[in-house]
């Protein structure tokens, strides 16, 4: 079998499905067992940034909580900077802010104004893509540094809710799918 097909039976395998968590009807696909596994952290790590030479990519975005761990990682072993995107209220420099709708009211992303030099190569990284909402938006606030969007990369995709239909015109890229 391709031995990368392998790794990702095996990530496939070490994702916990937590039922109704953080609210009912909701399949909370928790990584946890997959970070504190050194070989399938290392083995994630691999396949998430393997389409990256060193050095060709200036940045990589991670939206926080989770997806600050792999995005970091890959900033530190592409020889890229890493670059957080918070929540309102959290990052302490002057920020530009890009709202989205939740099926009920509206969430904010946060980036700093001084982020990401024009004409830099960025890749956003997150752990899950569930409706886009959140990578559509971070995607919004990379675009106004008038930066390259090179690839848009997931461990996971939730394909039924359609995420990748806000990101049209973007190279989206996922790992596992379910
Ligand atoms: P969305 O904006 O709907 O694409 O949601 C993506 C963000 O919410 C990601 O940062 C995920 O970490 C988190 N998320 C959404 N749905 C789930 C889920 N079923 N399991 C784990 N994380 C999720």
């Amino acid at each position: 079998m391709n031995p990368n097909q392998t790794k990702i039976d095996n990530l496939t395998s070490a994702i916990r499905n937590i039922p109704d968590f953080p609210k009912p009807g909701i399949q909370f696909k928790d990584i946890t067992p997959v970070l504190a596994d050194p070989q399938l952290f290392a083995d994630a790590l691999e396949l998430l940034t393997n389409d990256f030479k060193q050095g060709e990519i200036d940045y990589f975005v991670g939206v926080e909580a989770r997806g600050f761990i792999f995005s970091a990682a890959a900033a530190l072993k592409l020889g890229a900077g890493f670059i957080p995107v918070r929540k309102p209220g959290k990052l302490p420099y002057d920020t530009y802010e890009e709202s989205y709708d939740l099926e009920y009211g509206s969430n904010s992303v946060c980036i700093h104004t001084d982020a990401i030099r024009p004409g830099s190569r960025v890749v956003l990284m997150d752990d899950l893509l569930a409706t886009g909402g959140t990578a559509a938006a971070t995607a919004a606030l990379i675009r106004k540094f008038d930066a390259e969007i090179v690839q848009v990369t997931f461990l996971i995709e939730l394909a039924f809710l359609k995420g990748r239909e806000k990101l049209q015109g973007l190279p989206v890229r996922s790992l596992i799918t379910f």
